[in-house]
């Protein structure tokens, strides 16, 4: 790595955590203002030193580029000393997200008994040249790795959801409320629902998480209407992340 060498040692041992079963179960939004919030309307915020990291990280990035001389070989020793600087900028960010990943996703897994997240692989991550926000999408999808492995070691379930519409839809009546990204609060004409944007989209996304489930769980058991065919188990077209559908196997 960029600030010396390191050496791994791979411990296979079975891993395993009882969990206190509460009967509590949450739906997440990941969103730049705030790490996350659930639909019980609690935020994480990110965490603070990384405003400061990103902006050293740009400062050492402009730094870098401005000792480029091109086409010139060998470049200076000053363009080499700056590019080691980025390079260890890179690591100290890319670790302290990884700390706060770890960290959020126990404190989540812990606590809860079922959760539900926006699946951000098929969100389509654009490429972006906005730093913050190309780290703050590493970050969440780090994240969400994160809460796997403890749903996992926890034995609870852990459900992935298509990113749609979850800001859009009022999570109170249902009806469609068109708003920009800028507009914070929700309010519905329809039902007069009134709740923080990213609060109302988590409701949102556990409402689609337990529905999700609901299918899952009524198409493995192999349910059928008197008189139809019986669907065989797992075929199901729902979308669903190939680790959730192992997850699901693991706890149902
Ligand atoms: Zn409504």
């Amino acid at each position: 790595r960029a600030d010396g060498y390191y050496c791994q040692f791979l411990v296979n041992v079975e891993r395993k955590e009882t969990h206190n079963f509460q009967g509590n179960v949450v739906g997440i939004d990941l969103g730049l203002n705030t790490f996350y919030t659930d639909s019980n309307g609690k935020a994480v915020d990110n965490p603070k030193y990384l405003r400061k990291s990103e902006k050293q990280l740009k400062k050492l990035q402009r730094k870098v580029s401005r000792r480029h001389k091109k086409g010139q070989k060998p470049q200076s020793n000053n363009y080499h000393k700056a590019r080691i600087q980025l390079a260890r900028q890179h690591l100290k960010i890319s670790r302290q997200l990884k700390d706060h990943a770890v960290k959020t996703a126990r404190a989540l897994i812990q606590s809860h008994d079922l959760v539900v997240y926006e699946d951000l692989k098929i969100a389509n991550l654009v490429k972006n040249h906005n730093l913050a926000k190309s780290i703050s999408d590493a970050s969440w999808y780090q994240f969400t790795q994160w809460v796997e492995y403890y749903a996992k070691l926890h034995g609870i379930v852990c459900v992935a959801v298509p990113p749609h519409f979850t800001s859009q839809n009022c999570s109170n009546c249902g009806q469609t409320v068109k708003k920009l990204l800028s507009v914070r609060t929700h309010k519905c004409p329809h039902c007069g629902y009134i709740a923080d944007r990213d609060h109302n989209a988590a409701r949102n996304i556990l409402a689609k998480g337990l529905e999700m489930l609901g299918a899952i769980v009524n198409s493995t058991e192999g349910h059928s209407e008197p008189g139809g065919n019986p669907k065989a188990t797992g075929e199901s077209n729902l979308w669903f992340g190939d680790s959730n559908v192992a997850n699901l196997k693991l706890s149902l």
